[in-house]
């Protein structure tokens, strides 16, 4: 029966081959999401600390900032 066994081997492969190809594409899913909360943070244009959404960097703003122009897209929210 060697015909049959090599047609589980090959199964055998190609299934290790998918997982791996899950693991990857699992682990570039983690990097997007990495980037994205990246990107999310938002930077004080007067002492640079950072802030992870703009309703905070509002009220950041507000708070520490009183006497600054505060930022359009902020006054916007
Ligand atoms: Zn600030």
């Amino acid at each position: 029966m060697a015909r049959g066994q090599q047609k589980v081997q090959s199964q055998q492969k190609s299934a290790e081959k998918a997982a791996k190809i899950k693991k990857q594409q699992g682990h570039s899913a983690n990097d997007q999401k990495k980037a994205a909360q990246k990107a999310l943070v938002h930077v004080c244009a007067v002492c640079k600390a950072q802030m992870p959404d703009p309703k905070t960097y509002k009220q950041h703003f507000e708070n520490k900032h009183p006497k600054n122009d505060m930022p359009q897209d902020l006054k916007d929210l």
